[in-house]
């Protein structure tokens, strides 16, 4: 739980700007969608946030935090990526259990958050299982339970319905909007599908070329002229 601000921030790899001077303020708890073409720097901008990328000038607060040089494991943000990153050779329990025990949360914390997670996802009767013998749909549904379980100030995802069909896209999008409800954290979620932004966003940030053409409502960035 909390708020995102992004200020006079520029990213750079070599001589190419990719993210010219942006500026950004996500409120707590706020649903928010990067749309925009393919290179617009949407990945880059949600790993700065996670950690996983260096900033090359500008600052950035989770909360009331300057966390600017904080490590990705030091932040409390939690991402879900598109190809799930699951570890193939362990249960499932233990893909979403193995974060706390290195991080030396007591065993019970850790057994009562990752059932809690589990029910959340409907994904119970899974947990014995690896992730070769679950559907698409199911690994989604644990990789977002292994960022559950460390209660992060904030999710990220970074395109995490694509691998999905059509159907089953519609289904999880709904729950991660659900989701989103119930654990009243922030999320910033990336995608190329116009549905999902219009479906899932308190608000939607336009990005083009690194920079910020839109920040409003779902409304009144897909509203009919
Ligand atoms: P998007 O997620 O919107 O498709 P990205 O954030 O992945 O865009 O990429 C933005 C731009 O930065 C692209 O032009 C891409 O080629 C470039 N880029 C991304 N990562 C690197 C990197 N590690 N080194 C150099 N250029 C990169
Ligand atoms: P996939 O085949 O990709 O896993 P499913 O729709 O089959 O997707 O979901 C897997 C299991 O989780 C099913 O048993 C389904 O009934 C259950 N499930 C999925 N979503 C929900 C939900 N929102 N509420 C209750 N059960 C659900």
């Amino acid at each position: 739980m909390a708020s995102i601000s992004i200020r006079n921030l520029t990213k750079r790899y070599g001589n190419f700007t990719v993210i010219p001077d942006l500026n950004l303020e996500i409120a707590d708890q706020e649903f928010v969608v990067f749309v925009g073409p393919s290179g617009c720097g949407k990945s880059t901008l949600l790993r700065i946030i996670a950690g996983l990328e260096p900033i090359s000038s500008g600052d950035l607060y989770i909360g009331d935090t300057r966390v600017n040089g904080v490590q990705a494991a030091q932040r409390d943000i939690a991402m879900v990526f598109q190809d799930y990153a699951l570890y193939p050779h362990m249960r499932v329990y233990d893909n979403m259990s193995f974060a706390l025990e290195l991080r030396g949360t007591p065993k019970a914390e850790i057994d009562a958050r990752v059932k809690r997670a589990a029910a959340l996802l409907h994904i119970e009767p899974y947990l014995d299982r690896k992730p070769k013998e679950l559907s698409g749909g199911q690994r989604q549904r644990v990789a977002m339970g292994r960022a559950i379980v460390r209660n992060p100030k904030a999710f990220l995802f970074d395109e995490p319905l694509s691998n999905l069909d059509a159907k089953l896209r519609g289904q999880v999008r709904a729950e991660i909007k659900a989701l989103s409800q119930e654990l009243k954290t922030t999320m910033v979620f990336v995608t190329h599908d116009q549905i999902e932004a219009m479906t899932m966003a308190d608000r939607i940030v336009v990005l083009q070329s690194g920079t910020i053409q839109q920040y409003d409502t779902p409304e009144a960035v897909y509203e009919r002229p």
